[in-house]
């Protein structure tokens, strides 16, 4: 069940991807049937139906999420003594994960060293008890829902291409030169797993020095399957531990420096989900409350600065480059992300919500929680103990994209003949 209001105006790009990838993955199933409707209710009125018609009890099964409000619909659920049984997804490790004194983890490192070991023995598999052998064709109990074929999506997630920033809401098919029509890498498991394979075999040993070029990155490119669950951080792990005969449990016996950067850089996520989890006010709040004092500008100049920035138009080449790579792919490099973030909120003096709510609109691998901690971290208003992190652009130039190359993939030589 796919819960998109089509009101909502934000995640445009996690629409295009489900349009896109929907209907491959409604062709692996015999029959397969997408009912619309809002999330718990219509999966009572359903499972009500079922268990009418079939005479027989019904199960729902669920993966986990972080969404606050995943419980609440659960509860729902089951408020109607309509069974329903949630398999654990959104975290790998622990949902309680605390430290000794029993708080909740605040800074990563610490975090990291607490959860290494359950995370990098983690299994894949989980038991499920499934109550009843039988399955039933939803087709067969889908009249009076709203059901809609895979192959009619596009109509269905290609709506608007509405922002809110602050008070005012843009229509990006106004403002952005480009249509959207993102290059999708992969759009199956099968795909992601080869992703996955190719990244193992061939780059991943050179994933701490090459990892921050932002041209040609040796980086995985697997957040798009791990947003869309192609792939688990499960997955991964097992393939490393299998393909290296990998001791992953303590950090000194992980092999190469490679496997231990990347199997961190899968515990950021974590991480991330792990704080939204505990603190769902982290969309709008900042983690360090004090930086909730803060009044940034909403005047006619901020929403300028916003626009020129959004649009690859201020002046800083490297942060145009990146604005670039996102309007056109859906996609961008960590470090591309940190940079214009800073620049965004520190050297043009912008809400970090703005920046947020953009990347929320056009990213493919759009996860809130890494979206919001990467905002939070590159504003410096997050869980992050160095004070505050300030990114010149350009010798963030000079050291990552040292011969421009990315730069010019992505600015025309106009840009670089009249410079904004
Ligand atoms: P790799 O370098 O191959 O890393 C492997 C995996 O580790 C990634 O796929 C991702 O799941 C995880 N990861 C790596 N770096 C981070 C990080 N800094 N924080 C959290 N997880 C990380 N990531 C998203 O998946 N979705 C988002 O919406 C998102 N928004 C971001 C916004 C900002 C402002 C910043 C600074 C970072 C954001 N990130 C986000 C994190 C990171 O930029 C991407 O995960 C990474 O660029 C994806 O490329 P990759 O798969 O090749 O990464």
């Amino acid at each position: 069940m796919v819960q998109a209001d089509p009101n909502e105006q934000f995640a445009y790009a996690s629409r295009y991807f489900l349009w896109q990838a929907l209907p491959r993955f409604a062709s692996q199933f015999h029959r397969f049937t997408i009912i619309q409707g809002k999330g718990a209710k219509t999966l009572i009125q359903l499972a009500s139906k079922l268990g009418r018609e079939s005479g027989r009890d019904c199960t729902i099964f669920v993966n986990d999420d972080i969404d606050k409000h995943f419980y609440k619909q659960v509860d729902k659920i089951r408020s109607q003594n309509i069974a329903i049984q949630v398999c654990n997804d959104a975290l790998t490790i622990a949902k309680n994960t605390s430290t000794v004194q029993g708080s909740l983890y605040s800074v990563f490192t610490p975090f990291k060293n607490r959860v290494w070991q359950a995370f990098c023995t983690c299994s894949v598999f989980q038991k499920i008890e499934i109550p009843s052998p039988k399955a039933f064709f939803l087709e067969d109990f889908s009249q009076g829902f709203s059901v809609c074929a895979p192959d009619s999506l596009q109509r269905r997630f290609s709506h608007n291409r509405l922002v809110s920033i602050g008070s005012r809401t843009y229509d990006l098919e106004q403002i952005m030169p480009q249509k959207i029509d993102y290059p999708i890498p992969y759009r199956d498991e099968k795909e992601a797993q080869q992703q996955l394979s190719r990244f193992i075999h061939q780059a991943i040993s050179q994933y701490t020095e090459q990892r921050n070029h932002l041209h040609q990155p040796a980086t995985s490119h697997l957040s798009l399957a791990l947003t869309w669950g192609l792939v688990s951080s499960r997955t991964i792990v097992e393939e490393l531990r299998n393909v290296f005969n990998l001791d992953l449990q303590h950090p000194d016996h992980a092999g190469s420096p490679g496997h231990i950067t990347y199997v961190t850089e899968l515990l950021w996520r974590e991480f991330y989900r792990y704080l939204l989890l505990h603190y769902p006010e982290l969309n709008q709040q900042a983690f360090q409350k004090k930086y909730n004092l803060v009044v940034w500008e909403e005047n006619a100049l901020a929403h300028s600065r916003w626009l020129d920035w959004v649009k690859g138009l201020t002046g800083y080449p490297i942060v145009d480059a990146a604005m670039m790579q996102i309007a056109q792919t859906g996609w961008m490099h960590n470090r591309a992300r940190m940079i214009v973030a800073s620049i965004l909120t520190k050297n043009l003096g912008v809400d970090w919500r703005w920046g947020q709510e953009y990347f929320r609109a056009m990213l493919l691998d759009l996860d809130e929680a890494s979206n919001i901690g990467g905002w939070q971290w590159g504003a410096s208003v997050g869980a992050d103990p160095k004070p505050i992190r300030i990114f010149n652009p350009y010798l963030q130039a000079k050291k990552y994209d040292s011969h421009s190359q990315y730069m010019k993939t992505y600015l025309s030589s106009e840009y670089f003949k009249n410079p904004p």
